[in-house]
């Protein structure tokens, strides 16, 4: 401490009265004692002329005195007006700087900090509004996708919620949202049971604590509805590594859920539907069939010019006429005239040709209808045998087989998903309408054809695929499920649901495969915008916001999978780290402004030194950048070392306050090592930090290598 000079009490006892005052008291003690001293001598000496001399001194110490005064009080009234037009926010007022006194130093020195906090300010509003304008664009874009997306800091307070999420979680009557936390927000419940979803377990709350997360057995409930949602969580680190914030990207998937309800209900439906159906044909065959073989034939002989020769009849069917009343006459004298001159025709081409003729009839009884087949069979150089056959019941079972076969065509066709049944060899046996318009055919087209016969747009690969799953889902028995594009006639590509079931013939047995397909290419392409999404976000997760190279993230994780690769292959790897020459003072000389885009130029350059796809650039925090350099020995590594110097020396930026060039320039450090496992990349990155750090001592601008 050094020891108060003798008169500090009394200037403590003037410090209540004002400069000015202070400076005035002395003033007038001044006039004052040489007042006194005028008088003392004009009075022992008696001489005017010493008087006048001494009223001329005293003149001009007044004189000097309000020069004095004058001299020190102006100044400290400019800084004084200059620091209230500063704190007015006028910082452009600078103070005149007339004399390099201490006064004039203290005035210098406020222009200076004046200046600089005028940069600052400057620099800084500028910054709020870019970050206003990116925040804008994002958000128009986050409103503008059809999902929810919603972000959370680290804190759990809601930041960021799209226009989609502020509806989905009843925040609309916001304008905007203030800082809520996630269990104000996020009111979701489980979808089985109906509780509310715990906050700790939601996905959100997992991508907080690091680890991104997924779920769909969640419900929101805005106004009085209940929505199914599917949500994505992403945690966002920043440069520590510490979680920044989540990012929450959720949809409604009620049409989804619908969807799966509906296709699972409907598959099985129609299988049922279509065995009993197939049932029921079979037995009506069946029938048929006994009916058919019970029946004995009518059969007539004929002359070539149709003449009845002779007639058997076991009794089934009955004859126009009997069989007395018949022979010896003409078709004509028998028969209507229509089916006279029918079977005249047909025995003249039996005779003519040698072929047996074979041709249906009906006509009208009192009892009914009546359905016939003639066969027409030549038995003798002029004259045939005719072989009759009711057919009536078989015409009935095959008109009750169409009508059922159509019934069920009408319920497959008014269901707009594809439904199509194929048998075991891969044809199809049933087709909607839904499945034809896919390829501009009707379902009767693709009847008994394969995929390829029908859809040209079909890949023999596709073919074989198909072929496969149809052959397992019979051998197991079990619907298999997937999602498969499928390109139309007109080549566009859409996105399908399909089932594969087996189906089950009336008897059990399993003899083809019925699928359906759902379109979701809407839920398709939704998927493929929030895949995009969060790619987008993934990256600006990964890169350096100022010069647009990998961020210390990046590299951290980069170099951690690289190490391990390289301990497993056994092959060399190296690290480079450099940092700019006197940076500070570039920086404080040229302005941050400078400094910034010194180094995005800085990183431009390096990224041309850096060849190799596997070699990773990165910004390692400030002015600093690291290599990471895999399957590269020192020799290979000191080459990129003189490429990124030589790159950044091309740039030739003026650097005013450089001690060691006239130019911006780097010092290096390299560290190589062929890592083993009981080493970490800690140990690499250590070695090579030591030796940039030897190269700043050993002059800068240059580049240093340590081997471990
Ligand atoms: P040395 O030669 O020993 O490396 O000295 P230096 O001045 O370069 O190193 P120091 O660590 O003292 O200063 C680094 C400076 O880099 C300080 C900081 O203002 C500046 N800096 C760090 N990040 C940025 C940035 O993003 N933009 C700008 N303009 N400057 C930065
Ligand atoms: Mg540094
Ligand atoms: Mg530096």
């Amino acid at each position: 401490m050094p020891k108060p000079p003798f008169y500090e009490p009394l200037s403590g006892l003037l410090r209540p009265f004002s400069l000015r005052t202070v400076l005035a008291a002395v003033f007038v003690l001044q006039i004052a004692s040489a007042a006194g001293l005028l008088g003392l001598l004009t009075f022992y000496l008696g001489s005017w002329q010493i008087g006048l001399l001494s009223l001329g001194a005293i003149a001009t110490s007044a004189v000097i005195g309000l020069a004095v005064v004058n001299r020190i009080l102006q100044p400290i009234a400019q800084l004084q007006r200059a620091l209230q037009a500063a704190a007015r926010g006028d910082w452009r007022t600078p103070v005149p700087v007339d004399n390099p006194d201490e006064l004039g130093q203290l005035a210098l020195a406020f222009n200076r900090m004046a200046a600089r906090l005028h940069d600052s300010f400057t620099e800084l509003e500028h910054l709020n509004h870019e970050m206003q304008h990116s925040e804008r664009r994002w958000r128009h874009f986050l409103d503008g996708i059809p999902l929810g997306i919603a972000v959370y800091d680290r804190s759990g307070q809601m930041v960021f919620a799209s226009e989609q999420a502020r509806i989905l979680l009843c925040l609309e009557d916001m304008p905007s949202v203030p800082s809520l936390s996630l269990e104000e927000t996020f009111i979701a419940y489980r979808t089985s049971t109906g509780d509310r979803y715990p906050t700790e377990t939601l996905p959100i709350a997992q991508a907080l604590r690091g680890a991104a997360g997924w779920a769909d057995d969640l419900e929101l409930r805005p106004g009085n509805r209940s929505i199914p949602i599917e949500i994505v969580t992403t945690p966002i680190f920043d440069q520590a590594g510490q979680v920044e914030y989540a990012i929450a990207a959720f949809q409604d998937i009620t049409t989804r859920k619908q969807a799966q309800t509906v296709l699972a209900n409907y598959s099985q439906t129609l299988e049922h539907q279509v065995a009993d159906r197939t049932a029921a044909l079979r037995q009506a065959e069946a029938t048929q069939r006994i009916i058919l073989a019970a029946i004995p034939d009518l059969l007539v002989r004929f002359s070539g010019e149709g003449v009845c020769l002779d007639v058997m009849n076991a009794g089934a069917v009955e004859p126009i006429a009997a069989p007395k009343d018949q022979i010896g006459k003409a078709i004509g004298e028998v028969l209507p005239p229509q089916m006279a001159a029918e079977r005249m025709h047909y025995i003249r081409l039996a005779l003519q040709t040698g072929q047996t003729q074979v041709y249906e009839y009906k006509f009208q009884l009192p009892t009914g209808v009546r359905y016939e087949e003639a066969r027409i069979v030549p038995s003798g150089s002029n004259q045939v045998l005719a072989i009759v056959r009711d057919i009536t019941e078989r015409k009935r079972a095959e008109a009750e087989i169409a009508s059922q076969r159509q019934f069920l065509q009408n319920v497959i066709d008014s269901i707009p998903s594809i439904i199509v049944v194929k048998d075991r060899d891969d044809r199809v046996k049933m087709a909607n309408r839904a499945s034809a318009t896919l390829h501009g055919i009707t379902p009767q087209d693709m009847v008994g054809k394969r995929d390829h016969e029908f859809n040209a747009n079909i890949s023999a690969f596709e073919v074989a695929r198909q072929r496969h799953i149809h052959q397992q889902v019979i051998a197991t028995r079990t619907p298999y499920q997937g999602e498969q594009e499928i390109i139309d006639r007109a080549g566009v590509r859409r996105w399908y649901q399909v089932v594969i079931s087996p189906f089950r013939a009336a008897n059990g047995v399993v003899n083809g495969v019925i699928t359906n397909c759902i379109d979701i290419t809407d839920r398709k392409s939704m998927e493929t915008a929030l895949t995009d999404a969060n790619k987008t976000l993934e990256q600006l997760a990964t890169l350096d916001g100022l010069t647009h190279i990998s961020n210390r993230r990046r590299f951290d994780d980069y170099l951690e999978q690289e190490w391990q690769r390289m301990v497993r292959e056994q092959q060399p790897l190296s690290l480079i780290m450099f940092d700019v020459d006197y940076f500070k003072p570039y920086n404080d000389s040229l302005g941050h402004q400078q400094g910034d885009e010194a180094l995005i130029a800085i990183a431009a350059a390096a990224t041309q030194a850096v060849k190799r796809a596997a070699d990773l650039l990165a910004r390692y925090g400030g002015e600093e950048f690291a290599v990471v350099l895999p399957n590269t020995r020192r020799t290979g590594a000191e080459i990129v070392a003189q490429a990124i110097k030589d790159e950044i020396a091309a740039l030739a930026l003026p650097h005013p306050e450089s001690s060691v060039s006239d130019y911006l320039t780097v010092s290096i450090g390299i560290a190589s090592v062929v890592p083993t496992a009981d080493q970490s990349p800690d140990d690499l990155i250590a070695a090579a930090d030591s030796a940039l750090y030897q190269a700043k001592r050993r002059g800068r601008d240059r580049y240093w290598i340590r081997l471990i």
